[in-house]
């Protein structure tokens, strides 16, 4: 069992967006510029966003966060999204999720101009998507490709299994793994809460992605031997263990499940890092204007 260790992973990438974003102020330009909506006072949100910041300084990426107040109107926050889509010293933006109910994340993921919209949520880089156009590519999903090629994964003919069909990472996912392209070319099964026989179908699976939000969910009897396994889940849990008194835990029951594995990512370490390489790959290729709408 090799262990797909997102800390490598992420400083291996880091490193070469540390260089381009180098060469970039080199020729006299600013560097890339990412800002981040934050509505309300969402304690796992402030931690996004503070890793996300923080992650943007260690590669020179300039951030920037606008806090807004729990109750601001869909209007008023709106408004702030045009102002930044306008704002040309803003290459990339974020509006961090969730948002209080009286706001419709639809209609806050369609403001944020598609050649800004770094989390690749807007339904024209999902429509690109889709066509296998250039876009940004939903940051979870196109984390996980680069953690595949970095370990030089073969997926071409395999089976791959995605547990969860959310916009943000299964359906999206479940979409890639099947273009043809590398990695890709599965034949994928997008497994939800309505699939019938699961433990079935995640046992004829080469690779199983697993983003259903249940820690542990994955038990070892669901997995064939030598399978790859790729944790998405991120669920914090009571925990003794911890000053905080609490942890986090993957959609995998680890322990039980590596041994069968050929490879596995841990949660925490895992796939939680490869997700903010991706917000930081998109980024940089949005100061570079890669994508034009
Ligand atoms: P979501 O809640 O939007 O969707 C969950 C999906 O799982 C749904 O499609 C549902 O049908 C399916 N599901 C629920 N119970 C199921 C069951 N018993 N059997 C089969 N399918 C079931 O989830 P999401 O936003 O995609 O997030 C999933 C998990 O991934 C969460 O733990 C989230 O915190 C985590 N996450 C991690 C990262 C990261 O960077 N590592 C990024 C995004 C989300």
């Amino acid at each position: 069992m090799t262990l797909l260790d997102g800390k490598t992973t992420a400083a291996a990438i880091k490193s070469e967006i540390a260089e381009e974003v180098r060469s970039i102020l080199e020729t006299g330009k600013r560097a890339p510029h990412l800002c981040a909506i934050l509505v309300g006072e969402n304690g796992a949100s402030e931690t996004y966003v503070a890793s996300k910041s923080k992650n943007c300084a260690e590669v020179g990426i300039t951030s920037t966060i606008v806090r807004m107040h729990e109750e601001v109107s869909e209007v008023n926050l709106l408004a702030k999204i045009n102002e930044i889509n306008l704002n040309p010293e803003i290459d990339g933006l974020i509006v961090q999720l969730p948002l209080p109910k009286h706001i419709d994340v639809q209609k806050v993921t369609a403001a944020v101009a598609p050649q800004k919209d770094v989390d690749g949520f807007h339904p024209a880089n999902a429509g690109r998507m889709l066509q296998n156009l250039p876009c940004y590519l939903p940051a979870t999903p196109f984390g996980i490709l680069l953690m595949l090629e970095y370990y030089k994964i073969k997926t071409e003919g395999l089976h791959c299994v995605i547990i969860g069909r959310s916009n943000i990472v299964g359906l999206p996912m479940s979409i890639l793994m099947a273009r043809n392209a590398s990695p890709g070319n599965c034949t994928v099964t997008l497994c939800h809460s309505k699939t019938k026989n699961l433990e079935d179908v995640c046992r004829s699976g080469d690779i199983v992605i697993a983003a259903l939000g249940k820690p542990h969910f994955l038990k070892s009897n669901m997995v064939k031997d030598g399978a790859v396994i790729i944790d998405v889940g991120i669920t914090r849990v009571p925990s003794t263990k911890t000053k905080s008194g609490f942890a986090l835990a993957g959609d995998v029951d680890f322990d039980a499940v590596a041994p069968r594995t050929s490879y596995i990512t841990p949660v925490p370490g895992g796939v939680g890092l490869m997700t903010i390489v991706g917000l930081l790959k998109n980024t940089l290729r949005a100061a570079k204007q890669e994508v034009r709408f």
